[in-house]
């Protein structure tokens, strides 16, 4: 009978090949095998093997049964040959294979391996793990099956049925998520022992709950069934699909997987599927982690997947997505750190350094810019660029932003009360600056401080935030405007406005940036920038201030090109609240500072 097969010659079991015709292992007149007989014949393989061996051809036609089946299942192979499997097993999902397209056939990996119930020649029914393996000859057409039954009665029964409810999924029959957390956890030991990345894929089917409005909650059963089915023919020897929720399931793919894989997944996918007589077509989305380049525990690995899988989403279904350790790590380290700011901000470890601002004709204090400041219970002391880019961006900002104004607002009634006079910068982040009930919200504070005038409160903003969005910039700034509030644009010259945006803004005061003022005495372009900046704000008419007024040559070469108003180290240093009563005292006594217009004469 296995000439029909076109069988060549027996191999040895050492002799595999995967895709292309592997010889059936099969005769009938084989030596019978012996402990010394190193070349026995593969046929005794058959004939010996304790699990029940079923060899179909091309259409799945049972051609020869070897013993152990004949024994399990009672039948003898004259009652068997002809017929599918399905003759004497169910899957536990109807098995739809037969109804396949031609494309979709050639694109299925060769291995499967489904629980089964098989039927004995007595009509009972018992539990068993079919494995079937299609094997094809040179030219990639189906040759035969070679399929591999294991009865699982050896279970007690009471036992196997527990363990089912608890670890298979009724509808599918495959594991559930329970038991995948055991297989992960096997998975993993299995891919460090063979130094074989272990893939894990949450596989989510798009829009899948259409389906079941559309057609029904029964339909959408049989599909997921066919649907399992049809993916559990992309598995390889130890490789698992489980199904994890409704339409969610997962593959721990063992065989080094890479991106040719889950476009073929995809593809397979959108194959029509037939139910009930229409083609149905689905689409999924793929989120994808490698063990142990994602070296975590298992249920992380799980999670990560997922979250690949909801990127994948995102970009719009039908894809994958690969999870990045790396960036994840990133990720969390940022939401650590924004952690620690919220409970810094809430357990007052935020404070305000002030630091003078001058005019350098008459030599007076014209007010104070407040900088945020971390006293950090181990860091010490961190300085803005230390926390800032943590929340940049973020609604923190706005939290930060109306602290400071309210910690200004506060500090300014304090100063009264002392007889200090000066109003206070604050600094205005981009985000905050954008927020549509900004004006409001300053409107509350201001209302909460009514001993404080509005004009005593400055915004500093980036020339980069009002340009982000010039229209609600100005709709903001306005309305600040409108409550008292007057507007500085902070480091000009290092963002690119337009001078026709720039008109526009209701700004009463322009910062050069201190990294121009800082080196305009020994680089030229600077220079130039510095004399430019200024050229510009007074032909609006405008005034300006220097930020970074280090040293006295600073402050005559600015006042020299008709800058006044002046803020550096060269005055003073940002310094706390407390210390700011002093600094005012002693200030008058700074003379070469104080005398600096009349040396300009
Ligand atoms: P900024 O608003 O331009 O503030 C001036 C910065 O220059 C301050 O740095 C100040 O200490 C520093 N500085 C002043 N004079 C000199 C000088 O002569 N030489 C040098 N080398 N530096 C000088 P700080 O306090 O580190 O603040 C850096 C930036 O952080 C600020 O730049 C501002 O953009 C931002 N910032 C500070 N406080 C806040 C805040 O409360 N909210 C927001 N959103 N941003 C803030
Ligand atoms: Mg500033
Ligand atoms: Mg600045």
């Amino acid at each position: 009978m296995y000439q029909s097969l076109k069988l060549s010659k027996e191999p040895s079991l050492s002799q595999h090949s995967s895709q292309a015709v592997r010889p059936l292992p099969l005769t009938k007149s084989m030596p019978s095998a012996s402990a010394s007989d190193t070349s026995f014949s593969a046929g005794s393989v058959f004939d010996y093997a304790n699990e029940a061996i079923i060899i179909t051809d091309a259409e799945n036609r049972v051609v020869d049964v070897n013993p152990a089946f004949c024994e399990l299942t009672g039948f003898s192979l004259e009652q068997v040959k002809g017929k599918t499997p399905e003759a004497f097993s169910i899957l536990p999902l109807k098995d739809r294979r037969g109804k396949r397209q031609k494309g979709e056939e050639v694109m299925l990996r060769d291995r499967s391996k489904s629980q089964v119930s098989y039927r004995c020649h007595d009509g009972h029914f018992y539990p068993g793990m079919m494995s079937v393996n299609r094997v094809r000859d040179a030219m990639g057409n189906v040759h035969h099956h070679v399929i591999v039954l294991a009865d699982l009665s050896a279970i007690p029964a009471h036992a196997r049925h527990l363990s089912r409810d608890i670890y298979f999924d009724a509808l599918t029959g495959l594991p559930n998520l329970q038991l995948l957390t055991q297989l992960i956890q096997e998975s993993m030991l299995h891919a460090e022992k063979n130094h074989m990345p272990l893939a894990i894929c949450a596989l989510d089917i798009d829009h899948f709950e259409n389906i079941n409005v559309r057609l029904g909650q029964s339909v959408g059963d049989t599909l997921l069934a066919s649907f399992a089915q049809r993916i559990s023919h992309l598995l390889f020897g130890d490789d698992v699909l489980a199904r994890v929720g409704g339409d969610e399931f997962v593959l721990l793919l063992h065989q080094g997987v890479d991106e040719d894989f889950f476009n073929q997944l995809l593809e397979l996918i959108r194959q029509p599927l037939m139910i009930d007589g229409q083609s149905v077509h689905l689409t999924a989305s793929l989120g994808v982690t490698f063990y142990p380049h994602d070296h975590v525990q298992g249920d992380v690995l799980l999670r990560h997947a997922n979250q690949a899988m909801y990127r994948a989403k995102q970009r719009g279904r039908d894809t994958f997505h690969f999870f990045d350790p790396a960036h994840d790590r990133m990720l969390q380290v940022r939401h650590e750190q924004r952690q620690c700011f919220i409970d810094a901000l809430a357990h007052d470890e935020m404070c305000l350094y002030y630091q003078p601002q001058i005019d350098m004709r008459s030599g007076n204090v014209v007010g104070l810019e407040a900088l945020i400041r971390w006293q950090h219970p181990t860091r010490g002391l961190l300085s803005p660029a230390q926390f800032l880019p943590i929340i940049d961006t973020t609604s923190l900002e706005v939290d930060l932003g109306e602290w400071v104004i309210e910690q200004a607002l506060r500090q300014l009634a304090a100063w009264h009360v002392q007889g200090i006079a000066l109003p206070i910068s604050v600094n205005i982040s981009p985000t905050h600056l954008l927020v549509s009930n900004f004006s409001q919200r300053l409107d509350e504070l201001l209302r909460q401080h009514p001993d404080v005038p509005p004009a005593m409160l400055k915004l500093e903003v980036l020339e980069s935030a009002a340009m982000h969005d010039v229209q609600a910039a100005l709709q903001n700034m306005s309305r600040c405007q409108a409550l008292g509030v007057s507007f500085a644009i902070d480091d000009f010259g290092t963002g690119f406005s337009s001078l026709t945006h720039l008109r526009q803004l209701p700004v009463s005061l322009i910062k050069i940036d201190q990294s121009f003022v800082r080196d305009m005495l020994i680089d030229q372009d600077d220079m130039a920038i510095v004399e430019s900046v200024i050229y510009m704000a007074n032909r609006f008419k405008r005034p300006m201030m220097a930020e970074g007024v280090e040293t006295l040559e600073h402050a005559k070469a600015l006042m020299a090109l008709g800058c006044e108003l002046a803020q550096g180290y060269g005055i003073a240093r940002p310094m706390p609240a407390r210390v700011v009563p002093d600094w005012l005292a002693s200030w008058p006594v700074r003379r070469e500072w104080r005398s600096l217009g009349h040396a300009l004469h």
